[in-house]
C-alpha cells in the first residue's frame, strides 16, 4: 500500500509526513496550502454573497413605500 504524499502546488516539493499530507503543509514554502485554498474559496463565496446582497437591495426607491393595489 503506497504511503500518501503531498505535493506542494507552489514549488512541487513532495512530503510523505502524515501531518503535511493532512494539512497540505509545505515545509519548503512553510505554507498551509490546504488552509489557503479553503480560505480562498471562503473569500470567493463571501464576495459572491456580497455581490448578490448588493444587487438585491438595488431596487428603485419609489417602489418600496407604494401601497399595494
Ligand atoms: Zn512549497
Amino acid at each position: 500500500m503506497p504511503r500518501p504524499s503531498f505535493i506542494c502546488p507552489a514549488c512541487q516539493h513532495t512530503s510523505h509526513h502524515p501531518a503535511d499530507v493532512e494539512y497540505g503543509y509545505c515545509g519548503r514554502c512553510q505554507r498551509y496550502t490546504r488552509a489557503e485554498a479553503a480560505a480562498a474559496r471562503a473569500l470567493a463565496g463571501l464576495a459572491a454573497a456580497r455581490a448578490h446582497a448588493a444587487s438585491a437591495i438595488e431596487w428603485p426607491n419609489d417602489s418600496s413605500d407604494r401601497a399595494p393595489q
